[in-house]
């Protein structure tokens, strides 16, 4: 009898200032920010990501929304801030584990 380890993990990928619409002073205002990772793991082992959301903390009425999704409907300059909040490298490690046995076989074979 043994157990399958598996399921979804987070991870803090960084710290931040957005500017969004806040539903409580229905207005825009700057926000405390935190964007996480999500990726699911295999014994502990990150496998791959799956997605992200934000914590939203807002500067001005200090209204508190976890979970938020990490997208332009939100953030205002999404386009600008995507590309700095990457998953971390080790979410992809699984999938590094996995194809390294294709590679190692291509290269040889050459
Ligand atoms: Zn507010």
């Amino acid at each position: 009898m043994g157990f399958i380890v598996f399921g979804e993990l987070q991870a803090q990928v960084g710290l931040a200032e957005f500017f969004v619409r806040c539903p409580a002073c229905e207005s825009h205002q700057p926000a405390d920010a935190m964007v996480v990772s999500h990726y699911y793991h295999f014994y502990f082992i990150p496998v791959f990501p799956v997605g992200k959301h934000v914590d939203l903390v807002c500067q001005h009425c200090g209204l508190k929304r976890y979970g938020t999704s990490f997208d332009s409907t939100i953030i205002s300059n999404y386009d600008e801030v995507k590309t700095k909040y990457r998953h971390p490298w080790y979410t992809y490690t699984g999938t590094a584990l996995l194809l390294m046995p294709i590679v190692v076989a291509i290269l040889v074979s050459i």
